[in-house]
């Protein structure tokens, strides 16, 4: 079923009629532009071609539709429309609304806002069968329709067929109808487009939602930078907008309160660089080198502790770990920490790293190089990017706070990855292995957040939660982790 082609024109003078069917009634609080559209759509049975050479701006009329790039039909910036014949026609701003709702749900994000908002198109089933879509639905921190409490789909409810948030007709077969034949929304009898449309009466029911508007409707962003993980997928963790609420605002709290952790930096943070050579080291090569070298000396410092401390925790296996490292990583006695602590080292610090730092020398990184070294070799890419985007993003520039939020990510890290190598210990330490490389990327590790206030004579906070589940590693013997060795000896 292809659409037909009618004329549309576009009047415009604002004291005539327009030639189109259009009810400024049909546009919801919250609505997406691509619902907008293809209400438009189906209602003149017009195409996006049609919608660009009514609405768009002078350049993208001319294109033919094949010509019109990924950037013409972008629903998040509607950068292909011109915003006085959208307003001519919808009787609204229709870019400055979007505007708005964007920054309403972004304001107090680090980075590039379009970056939070799915690229796949993200229906409420309930939602779509008035044919109603909301820029809530597109927003990646939502992962429920806040009008009706149920779980997302994307794409087709029918045939789960993905389509794209995109001004486009290549999903579709005709406005609201996926490729499959399913009507989007239902009709009754006789009708010729959803009553429903006029008379929509959603009301956001989702308690984080309403506090998350309200914090970036008063603009929080100017008071703080919000830093979190750049691994994360949004997609799959439900719990981030909760988090984030309960780090900036001392009354909100989520199911998983009791879990949550938080240091803070001194308040004088970002008064330390008087102090320090390196004042102005994004000036010259020279100030770059020593600004590499610091952060490398900062971070060995820091794996040093964190080891030691480690050391003390696996006492016991002192021996253990001996014996496993000097007979090639064969488990003599099959000591889980033991296979823990060396394959642990190894990967992080490197091949001679189990030999202690003052035993032997390691070889200090090329810091001419354009990269950032770090003592731990396996987060290497993880922690460059992190500062990348921490100097970009928030704007650091100050040695003692970039040394400041690096260790503590590495840190995370780090004690994450010799829980993972637990687990792993738990199954495997009565087998021989080698390993090439690590069996695993960043999995189980905590949600993490850092608070970077705007106002320099406050401390910066590093939050997190703590999984219910994880290893405790001060409880070790409560565990399934037994080591048989340690037992004969203590007998
Ligand atoms: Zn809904
Ligand atoms: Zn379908
Ligand atoms: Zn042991």
């Amino acid at each position: 079923m292809t659409i037909k082609r009618r004329f549309l024109l576009m009047n415009e003078n604002p004291e005539q009629q327009q030639q189109f069917a259009w009810l400024p009634e049909w546009i919801s609080p919250y609505e997406s532009p691509w619902s907008i559209f293809e209400k438009f759509k189906y209602a003149n049975r017009a195409t996006v071609k049609d919608l660009f050479d009514l609405f768009g701006t002078s350049y993208t009329k001319s294109l033919k539709s094949k010509h019109l790039s990924q950037k013409a039909c972008n629903l998040l910036t509607l950068e292909g429309l011109d915003e006085s014949l959208l307003k001519l026609a919808f009787g609204l701003s229709l870019k400055e609304v979007n505007r708005r709702n964007i920054n309403m749900l972004t304001n107090i994000l680090p980075g590039d806002q379009h970056y939070f908002f799915h690229k796949l198109l993200k229906l409420c089933p309930e939602c779509i069968k008035i044919g109603y879509h909301s820029i809530f639905h597109q927003f990646s921190l939502i992962h429920r329709c806040p009008f009706h409490n149920v779980s997302l789909v994307e794409g087709c409810p029918k045939c789960k067929r993905k389509m794209s948030y995109h001004l486009s007709d290549k999903d579709t077969m005709e406005p609201f109808r996926c490729k499959c034949g399913h009507l989007l929304f239902s009709l009754k009898n006789g009708q010729r487009y959803p009553s429903s449309w006029e008379k929509m009466n959603l009301q956001n029911q989702s308690k984080p939602l309403k506090y998350w508007i309200t914090f970036n409707l008063e603009n929080v962003h100017e008071k703080i930078f919000l830093y979190f993980q750049p691994d994360l997928d949004l997609q799959k963790n439900e719990g981030v907008m909760e988090f984030i609420l309960e780090a900036i605002s001392p009354s909100y709290k989520t199911n998983q309160s009791d879990l949550h952790r938080e240091v803070k930096s001194s308040p004088y943070i970002r008064n330390f660089q008087k102090q320090e050579k390196t004042k102005s080291f994004l000036l010259t090569d020279e100030c770059e080198f020593e600004l590499k070298k610091a952060i490398y000396q900062s971070s060995t410092a820091t794996i040093r502790s964190i080891v030691s401390n480690i050391r003390k925790k696996f006492f016991d296996h002192s021996n253990c770990i001996r014996n496993f490292h000097n007979n090639h990583y064969k488990p003599i006695k099959n000591c889980p920490y033991a296979f823990a602590f060396v394959f642990w080292r190894t990967f992080n610090e490197g091949d001679d790293s189990i030999y202690d730092g003052n035993r032997r020398r390691k070889d200090i990184p090329f810091f001419n190089s354009l990269e950032y070294h770090f003592a731990t070799k396996q987060d290497h890419n993880y922690l460059n990017n992190l500062l990348f985007r921490v100097r970009t993003h928030c704007h650091i520039d100050n040695l003692a706070a970039i040394k400041w939020i690096l260790n503590r990510v590495m840190s995370h890290l780090t004690l994450n990855h010799l829980k993972n190598w637990l687990k792993i210990a738990s199954l495997n330490a009565h087998k021989s292995m080698k390993f090439l490389t690590v069996p695993f990327n960043f999995e189980h590790l905590p949600f993490y957040l850092v608070i970077i206030p705007k106002n320099l004579n406050e401390p910066f906070e590093f939050h997190w939660w703590p999984r219910k589940d994880a290893l405790q590693l001060d409880n070790l013997d409560q565990t399934s982790l037994k080591c048989p060795l340690n037992k004969e000896e203590t007998r």
